[in-house]
């Protein structure tokens, strides 16, 4: 403890990027640094509206179960000051709809809680919180070029910034720990390159993702009351769709389509394609809703992780954190939540000590990242013309949830156990408990029972 805080008392630590990524790395840091500054490109705006440096805060932004509990144990009070301001919670099983493999999970309480709140909202309220912090100070409207290198030391010194506030040159800033969550575009495989260093290697499972999204006028008849309805990617034709509840009674609505496949982004096209999903709902609301924006798309081209856990060589007073180590396919609503929980690793890392920080860091963020891939990637797999590696275990799970959902339809239990693995509750070997798989085949028994009796006959 007595080490702990001379170091905290001797330290300053910057962070490059100041949306979700960097603003929860900057509330680890705050914590065993006597100083924290977070260093943006962007102007950040003064109220909740998207900028450029976070283009997908357009689109719609799912906060997993997990993510809204790790943000109340590092800002106590954050669900209730959001609802103040106009958020609507929501119990994630019973009053969302989750349409996918062909059926519908039964809704039923749970004591999963939702946030439905819009991107920009989020990020602005955890960044006047980070804010709040006495040690933390934001530099917006700078460039950080690229890491300084102390070549005596082998170790990262700072980084040269450059202002965009007018001034021309360039300016040093000094730092004992450089965070990288500068996102997926993240520089830092090309800056370990110049240095000598080896980059990491990256792994990428291609989707090709062409999304549109719009909002909507929330009215209290749309979609039976329900806070939202997932129309989830599967066969035959892969669309999907998300309408979710925002704050100030609006809907924000995502379609898209997998590998050149993108949804319209004029009004016809977009209703049209709203009504070709395999269910309804979305449809329903989109032809009536007053839409207040127009339509913005976005391409996502690929899940992409780099594995900087795998490098022996690695300069001291630097880590990557967020999306910059591993971005996935959106229509899991992940990012946010694994930069929560990488947030609780590297607060645990730096209770250790900062020897050998980004080895510990990127090991124990590692193993947080591998069950989200998993679940992106193995469902993206599911897609026979997503080029991947499919296991029998991607194979066999695959089958299994498809069951799963058969069976989740009229089966509270089951419908929670699955969204509990969704939302990064519970690990993925909850959904192979024994009395969880009996129910799956149970349940897919009798429903086969049904599906084979001929028409017109009656049990
Ligand atoms: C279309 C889309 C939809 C998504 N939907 C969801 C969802 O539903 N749920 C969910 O949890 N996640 C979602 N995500 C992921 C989520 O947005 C990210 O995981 C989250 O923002 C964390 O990313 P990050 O902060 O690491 O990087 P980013 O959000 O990309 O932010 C990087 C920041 O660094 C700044 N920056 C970059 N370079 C520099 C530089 N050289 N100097 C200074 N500043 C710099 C940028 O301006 C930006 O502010 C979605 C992503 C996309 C693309």
């Amino acid at each position: 403890m007595q080490t702990i805080l001379q170091e905290h008392s001797s330290k300053r630590a910057i962070v490059i990027g100041a949306s979700m990524g960097g603003l929860l790395a900057a509330r680890a840091l705050a914590d065993h640094y006597r100083e924290v500054i977070v260093v943006e490109r962007d102007v950040l705006p003064g109220t909740y509206e998207p900028r450029k440096g976070v283009p997908q805060g357009r689109h719609t932004h799912g906060l997993l179960a997990r993510g809204r509990d790790v943000l109340e144990q590092l800002f106590p009070g954050f669900t209730e000051e959001m609802v103040a301001q106009g958020a609507a919670t929501g119990d994630v099983v019973d009053q969302v709809l989750w349409f996918n493999h062909g059926f519908y999970l039964c809704n039923a309480p749970s004591k999963m809680l939702g946030l439905a709140i819009s991107r920009p909202m989020l990020e602005g309220s955890v960044r006047r919180r980070v804010l709040q912090l006495p040690n933390v100070r934001l530099q917006d409207r700078c460039d950080v070029l690229e890491p300084a290198f102390d070549r005596s030391q082998g170790r990262v010194s700072g980084v040269r910034v450059q202002s965009r506030g007018g001034s021309d040159g360039t300016q040093m800033m000094n730092a004992d720990l450089v965070v990288d969550a500068s996102g997926r575009g993240s520089s830092s495989p090309a800056w370990l390159g110049a240095l000598g260093y080896p980059k990491p290697r990256e792994e990428q499972i291609k989707i090709n993702l062409g999304y549109a999204t719009r909002q909507y006028r929330r009215l209290p008849e749309h979609l039976r009351g329900m806070r939202g309805a997932i129309i989830a990617a599967c066969p035959p034709d892969w669309r999907f769709g998300a309408i979710l509840a925002q704050e100030g009674d609006r809907w924000i609505v995502t379609l898209g389509g997998y590998l050149g496949d993108p949804a319209p982004t004029d009004d016809n096209g977009f209703v049209a394609f709203a009504r070709s999903l395999q269910k309804p709902e979305i449809f329903d609301v989109v032809r009536v809703a007053e839409p207040l924006c127009p339509l913005m798309p976005y391409q996502f081209t690929a899940n992409l992780r780099r594995h900087y856990e795998e490098l022996h060589r690695f300069p001291a007073g630097f880590l990557v954190f967020g999306d910059a180590l591993c971005s996935f396919n959106p229509v899991y609503g992940q990012g946010m939540t694994v930069a929560c929980v990488e947030s609780l690793a590297l607060r645990e890392c730096l209770a250790e000590g900062t020897q050998d920080i980004a080895g510990r860091f990127f090991r124990a963020a590692s193993r947080l990242i591998d069950i989200p891939w998993q679940i992106a990637v193995g469902s993206d797999l599911q897609h026979p013309r997503v080029e991947g590696k499919r296991t029998t275990q991607v194979r066999f799970i695959n089958w299994y949830i498809a069951k799963l959902y058969r069976a989740a339809q009229d089966d509270a239990v089951l419908a929670s156990r699955f969204l509990e693995v969704a939302n990064l509750m519970r690990q993925p070997t909850a959904l192979l408990d024994p009395q969880i798989a009996f129910r799956v085949w149970r349940r897919n028994r009798a429903s086969a029972r049904v599906d084979t009796i001929p028409r017109g006959r009656t049990t």
